[in-house]
Parts: structure tokens; sequence; C-alpha cells
């Protein structure tokens, strides 16, 4: 099975396929770490995680590539005001940003390449660059390169650049969105400013130049795909194409995915309209990683994606319902055989679940019917016509849907405890809601304790004391759940 995904340079929806008939190489443009990162950004990682996922789930082997940012202007800036090294300012918001990529169940790219260690590479590069003419050395010392060196610029954000104008350049990282100048490679050190010293000069590249030096670095001149945000697609896609192409003459990337920003109740998310949210700002609050997860990407990402509180709440339950079931069928015992209508219904969502996917990575579509064969099972549970038989097929099913969605195992309890560590370290616990301090006053070694303290006061035939111990549990938010195989306990 071959994934069709929306290719941005060609304008329509294009198998996937390695080209070296091994792993699909591709590049991901990652943080620039300077702060948290908010979850418009995790939407984007989250829905490459997808596409990362679903590509191993239909055999395809990959090789990924993240870059961090670990220097620009406001690394520089705020580095020099709190009195430290640009190394030290980025190394906690570089850590973070990787325990967050956990805390939400992303898995680590095969490589990721830091911007600070690959100096030497954008050097090289801007001097190919200059050698066919294409970059050009300002009087103060920067590197710029030269648009009219490269008539297709433009091809990947279909803008029509006829009007632009010669030689008119920008020396900062984001422009106006619709003013194709020559663009910063590397900007000449001013006093006292963080800079390196290389053979065109002394200073500190440019941010694109870091994408293309580094992507051609792992995965070669010519890879299988690219993917970013869509805020990325110009200026910055559209560069790392001209810095590359004009240099190599090959397709830098054959593919190009981007993903749609979100919404936070429906207005752009943004620290002066109070909407904007971290990862560990929605754990603080009581939100579940997981329910996070599944929210960011049940979306598919080339949809306007309308985040909200309640959408967090359906989350919660959704997974609620899911994990239940799958308890269900592992501890249950079902008598041996098979029924046909059940193997049929898994047989059909698995077919389905896998149709969606493959279909540019429709999520909301590859969901539906893993929840309908969910309730099916349900009902047969219910009415015994579940047999042993079914139990493996829907297990396989559900295995599959997990390796994409990755929420059916708990592992939600770590990041909420990393989320408090981290509001305690940082001043700040008054976020937390009450509802999460109260819950997380019994560790979990104390929960086993008095599960185990209410299993004994039954065997004892002592129920009130049971009943006494189960009530205070729930009121700390702690069910429990009787089954054959004695008490399992989650936090709600
Ligand atoms: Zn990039």
């Amino acid at each position: 099975m071959t994934i069709r995904l929306f290719n941005t340079l060609s304008g329509q929806l294009d198998e996937l396929v390695p080209s070296d008939g091994q792993a699909l190489r591709m590049y991901a443009c990652g943080p620039t770490v300077y702060d948290f990162g908010h979850i418009g950004n995790f939407r984007t990682f989250l829905q490459i995680d997808v596409l990362r996922r679903a590509l191993l789930l239909t055999g395809t082997q990959v090789r990924h590539v993240m870059n961090i940012t670990d220097v620009d202007d406001k690394i520089i800036r705020n580095a020099a005001a709190a009195g430290i090294s640009i190394g030290e300012y980025t190394g906690p918001f570089e850590a973070a940003f990787l325990e967050d990529l956990e805390s939400l169940g992303v898995q680590r790219p095969e490589q990721l390449a830091r911007a600070t260690e690959h100096i030497e590479k954008m050097v090289e590069l801007i001097q190919k660059l200059a050698a066919v003419g294409a970059a050009y050395q300002a009087e103060d010392g920067s590197w710029y390169f030269r648009l009219a060196a490269f008539p297709e610029y433009g091809k990947l954000s279909k803008k029509d650049l006829s009007g632009m104008e010669d030689g008119a350049r920008v020396d900062v990282d984001e422009y106006e969105k619709d003013s194709a100048r020559d663009f910063a490679l590397w900007k000449a050190a001013k006093p006292g400013e963080h800079s390196w010293d290389t053979a065109i000069g002394r200073g500190r590249p440019g941010w694109h130049i870091e994408c293309s030096a580094m992507a051609m670095e792992y995965l070669g001149e010519s890879f299988d795909l690219h993917a970013g945000g869509e805020d990325l697609t110009f200026p910055h896609h559209e560069n790392e194409i001209a810095q590359s192409e004009c240099v190599t003459h090959k397709p830098f990337a054959r593919h190009w995915m981007h993903v749609r920003f979100l919404l936070v109740d429906g207005r752009k998310m943004s620290k002066s309209e109070g909407n904007f949210f971290t990862l560990r700002d929605l754990l603080l609050k009581g939100y579940k990683a997981s329910a996070i997860r599944l929210s960011l990407i049940s979306v598919p990402y080339r949809h306007q994606y309308n985040f909200t509180f309640d959408g967090l709440v359906e989350a919660t339950a959704a997974i609620d319902r899911l994990r239940t079931f799958h308890q269900r069928l592992k501890q249950g015992n079902f008598a041996p055989g098979s029924n046909p209508a059940l193997q049929d219904a898994a047989k059909k969502a698995q077919a389905d679940y896998l149709a969606a996917l493959s279909n540019d990575l429709n999520t909301a579509e590859a969901r539906a019917p893993i929840f309908d064969l969910l309730r099916a099972a349900n009902t047969a549970i219910d009415h015994g016509q579940l047999l042993a038989d079914d139990r493996d097929a829907i297990l396989t099913v559900l295995a599959s849907f997990d390796a994409v969605f990755c929420v059916l195992e708990d592992r939600d309890a770590e990041p909420t405890r990393k989320a408090l560590e981290y509001a305690e370290k940082s001043g700040r616990m008054a976020d937390v809601a009450p509802e999460l301090l109260a819950r997380q006053a019994l560790s979990d070694k104390m929960v086993e304790v008095m599960v185990a303290m209410r299993d004994q006061a039954k065997r004892q035939r002592n129920f009130s004391r049971a009943d006494q111990i189960r009530n205070e549990l729930t009121e700390k938010g702690i069910v429990l759940e009787d089954s054959k195989d004695g008490v399992r306990w989650k936090r709600k």
C-alpha cells in the first residue's frame, strides 16, 4: 500500500515512494529554540509524526532529519541580555522541546541537526553560490542571495514575482509576505555579537541557508520529501529551493508537505489575545498528553484545525473508551472459535482505516472505522457473541490503529509529573489546576497500597471498609475497576 500525499510543488496528490528504493529521505524544519513550543508548533510536528508512522506502518522505511535552529537574531539578543552564551541560552529550550515531543508520543527523527554544528557546511554552500554568481557580498560584509540568478523563484508558493526589484535586499529572517528581495545568506558580525570567523568573513548564517546545507549534508542533493508548517512555504522554503538548486541543478526535494495553521476558539492564536498555549500550559490545566495528541491529529493536516477545550474533553472521553475496550479484550475470557460477522467487521475496519490514511493522511476518516468496530465488538461481548479468534483479529486492528495514533497505552502520568516539576522549578505553581494538584497528592505507590488494603478488607469480608477505601480513592480521582484478574486503577 502506497501513501498518496498532497504535494505543494506539483499541486496534486502524488505517491510517496523512496526514490532510492530503500528509505524515504525526508527533512522537516524544526524549532528555533528561544522559547517553549506552543500547540501550533506541535500540531505541525504531530502531523509529520503521523506521516512518519503511516509510512512505517505501510512498510516504508524512513530517514528523517530535523534541524534545531540554535542561532538567530532573537537568540543572540536574548542570550546577550541574559549575559550568557547562546548555547547556555538555547540548551534548556532544546531539552524542553525534545521532552515535549516525547510527552506527545512523537517519534525522534533519525537525525537531529543543530545549526551551530554545521557552520562550515553553510559557508561552503555560500562559496559555491558565489562561484556561480548567485551570491554577492554587501559593503558591510554580509552575503546575499541574488534572486535574479534563479528564474524559477516562486515555483513552490506560486507567487507572481514579476514586479520584483532587482538588487533590493532584506536582511531579516522574516519579512513581509509578498515582497521578494535578495535575502541574507550570511550576516556580518556587529560589534560584541556572537559570531564565527570563517573563509567568507566573521559573522553568522542566515536562517534559510541552514536548512539547505543540513538537508543536503544528510540526505543528498536531491531527496524525497520536505515538510513544515504552511507559514514556511514563503519565503523560507522558496529560499531553500533557490539556494540549493542554483548550485546542484537538481530538484532539491521532490515532494513538499505543508501543515495548515490552527485557530484557537476560532481566532488566530497570539499572546496579546490571551489564547496562546504551550504544551506545558495545557498539562498544568490538567489535560492529558494523550488527549492533546489525539485532538491535534484528528483533523487532517491540510484542514484548518480549531482548538477548543471542549475538543480536549471529547478526546479524553474517546481515549477512555478505547482504553477500556482494549482492556476488556485483553483481559476477558472468550470461548474458542470465531464469529464470521465480527471477522468481516475487523477486516473492513482495517481496510477502511488504511485506505483513509493512504489518502492524504485523512486521520478523521481513519478514526471512524475503529470506533465503529469498537461499538460492534462491545455489543457482541455483551451478548456473549465475541469469540477468541475475534478478539485476536480486533486486537490486530487496534495495534495498527495505535501504530499511528499512539494513545492506547496509558503513558499520561509521566508528562503530567514532568509538567508539575517544571511548574515548581519555574515558579508557576499558581497556574496548576487545583483538581490536578488534588489528584497528584496521592502518589502511585500510595494508591497501590490503598488498593491492596481494600483487597485485603474484601478478602476478610469487611465490605464496609472496602467501600470506604474505594470512596476515598474516588474522591481523589482514582477509578477502580474490578476484573477477573484483580483490580485495575487509573486516574480520572
Ligand atoms: Zn527550514
